[in-house]
C-alpha cells in the first residue's frame, strides 16, 4: 500500500470511531481530501485507494489538476472549492466545481449564480462560510447576518444553498475547537427554524480536529496533511 493509501485508511478508521462515539452513521459523513499544493499524482494515488472527493483552494491550480486527473481516467472524482474566491474567478469556479464551500459574500453569490446559468441549467451547490469566531481578519458571514444572507442566496436561481462551512479560530488543542463546532451546528439548527431550509451540510474539522468536529455533527470534514503529508 502507498503511504497515501495508508494514511487515508487511518483517517477513515478514526472517522468511523468518532461517529461511533457520537452514535452517528458513518455513511452520513463525507471526507473531503484537501489536495491543495499536492501534485495530480498524489490525487491519483488517493483515487486508486477509493477516495473520490477532493478539496482545492485555488481556481487555477484546481483547473490544471482536474484536467490532468480527467485525462488519466479519473472521471469519478468530485471537487469542492474551499478557499477564498474572487469575483473575477466566479465564471471558472461555477464551471469547475461540484460545490463551493467558501461562499462568503452576497455579490459573489450573485455572480456565481449568473455565471452558472450561462452554461448549466442545474444550480451550483454552495455552503455559506460563517466567521464563527467573529475574527475581524477572517472571511465569512457573521452569525448575526447569516439568516438574511441565507434567504437572499435561496432566491438566486443558479445556486442551491446546502448548509454551512466554518474555519474556527486557531486553538492549541483540538478539544478547544469544540465550542466553535457546536456553535456552527446550533447556528444551522436556528437557521433551519427561521428559514425553513434543510441546510443539511455542515463542513467543519481539518487534520487536527476532524474527530471532534464529527462528534459535534460535521457532515463534511476537510482533511489535507493527515492524508497527503505536509504541503512543503
Ligand atoms: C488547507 C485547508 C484544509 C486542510 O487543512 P489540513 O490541516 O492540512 O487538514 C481544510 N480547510 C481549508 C479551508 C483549508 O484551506
Amino acid at each position: 500500500m502507498s503511504l497515501i493509501a495508508d494514511q487515508l485508511a487511518m483517517v477513515r478508521r478514526r472517522m468511523a470511531a468518532a461517529c461511533e462515539r457520537a452514535g452517528r452513521e458513518v455513511a452520513s459523513v463525507r471526507l473531503v481530501a484537501v489536495s491543495k499544493h499536492q501534485p495530480a499524482a498524489a490525487v491519483g494515488e488517493a483515487l486508486a485507494a477509493g477516495q473520490t472527493l477532493f478539496g482545492e483552494n485555488y481556481v487555477q491550480e484546481a483547473r490544471e489538476k482536474i484536467s490532468q486527473i480527467a485525462g488519466t481516467g479519473g472521471s469519478g472524482a468530485g471537487w469542492h472549492l474551499i478557499g477564498p474566491l474572487q469575483r473575477n474567478k466566479a465564471k471558472e469556479a461555477a464551471r469547475l466545481f461540484d460545490m463551493v464551500e467558501s461562499l462568503d459574500a452576497l455579490p459573489l453569490a450573485e455572480e456565481l449564480s449568473r455565471r452558472r446559468l450561462e452554461f448549466l441549467a442545474t444550480p451550483l451547490p454552495v455552503l455559506m462560510q460563517i466567521n464563527i469566531g467573529n475574527e475581524p481578519q477572517k472571511a465569512g458571514f457573521s452569525p448575526e447576518e447569516a439568516a438574511a444572507a441565507a434567504l437572499h442566496i435561496a432566491g438566486l436561481p443558479g445556486l442551491r444553498l446546502r448548509g454551512l462551512m466554518a474555519i474556527p479560530p486557531f486553538t492549541p488543542t483540538a478539544e478547544e475547537a469544540r465550542p466553535y463546532f457546536r456553535a456552527l451546528r446550533r447556528l444551522a439548527e436556528a437557521l433551519r427554524e427561521t428559514t425553513g431550509m434543510p441546510l443539511e451540510e455542515l463542513s467543519m474539522g481539518m487534520s487536527q480536529d476532524y474527530e471532534i468536529a464529527l462528534e459535534e455533527g460535521a457532515t463534511l470534514v476537510r482533511v489535507g496533511s493527515a492524508i497527503f503529508g505536509s504541503r512543503g
